[in-house]
């Protein structure tokens, strides 16, 4: 496989970034070359709950964590202040190097069955041991490079609201959601689906504590760059503002 971009490069960019949170490497995959595996944090001991966000699961969605950096570098965390976040933005940065959807040893990062202690796929391996269990809320963020238009899909404690479609409603005029009833199969409601627990990605092994959302954010592909990047940074707000609100 031939690299199409740096990782290297976009470690030193976020390393570089002026940001209200603490960037560590936590660990190194060990591939031909040598790939640091960052976390961005703000932990306090104040905090009432816990907010984990990954992105770059998938190489061939590389929009998806642009957005999530940008998203970094507007927030604020004034407004969150019971919140603790840990934030791992490139889970899969051969997949980033490469372009590619899995590792570059084809293997699937975002695996609910790979998520193990000890795994041998080395991204999961490391986050694992990193990995807050208190989670409260999830949020992985993602592009579907097949859409015009964004979604959403959620799993949620049975007690809880829909925070998902709440956000897609919001956020509709600016960034519309994708209106089709279904999806794959799948119910599609007001832009988010929630598909059988088994089917998920990590978030489905996450699910196994006791974490009252999990969020998966699709950003459209077929999209203006900028506009794209400013509507998931207002859903990504919209998304804690409606977490915050739940009792
Ligand atoms: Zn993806």
């Amino acid at each position: 496989m031939t690299k199409i971009r740096s990782y290297k490069k976009l470690v030193n960019d976020i390393i570089n970034l002026q940001i209200p949170f603490r960037t560590e490497i936590i660990g190194y995959l060990k591939y031909k070359e040598i790939y640091p595996f960052l976390s961005i944090k703000r932990i306090l001991q104040t905090s009432t709950k816990t907010v984990v966000i990954t992105g770059g699961q998938h190489g061939d969605e590389i929009w998806a964590i642009h957005t999530l950096l940008k998203w970094l570098q507007q927030v604020d965390l004034t407004k969150f202040p019971n919140l603790n976040f840990a934030i791992y933005p490139v889970i899969n940065p051969t997949g980033y190097e490469f372009g590619c959807r899995d590792n570059i040893k084809r293997q699937d990062t975002n695996n609910a069955a790979n998520f193990i202690k000890n795994s041998k796929v080395q991204e999961l391996a490391l986050l694992y041991e990193d990995i807050p269990t208190n989670i409260n809320l999830m949020l992985d963020v993602h592009g579907d490079s097949r859409k015009k238009f964004v979604y959403l899909y959620e799993h949620k404690s049975d007690n809880l609201e829909s925070i998902a479609q709440k956000t897609m409603l919001e956020n509709n005029a600016w960034m519309p959601y994708l209106k089709q009833k279904t999806l794959d199969g799948y119910k599609l409601k007001n832009g988010v689906l929630n598909t059988p627990k088994e089917d998920v990605g990590i978030e489905g092994a996450v699910e196994k504590l006791s974490v009252d959302y999990t969020i998966t954010l699709e950003l459209p592909g077929i999209y203006d760059g900028q506009k794209r990047v400013e509507g998931g940074i207002n859903i990504i707000n919209s998304l804690l503002y409606n977490f915050l609100e739940v009792k």
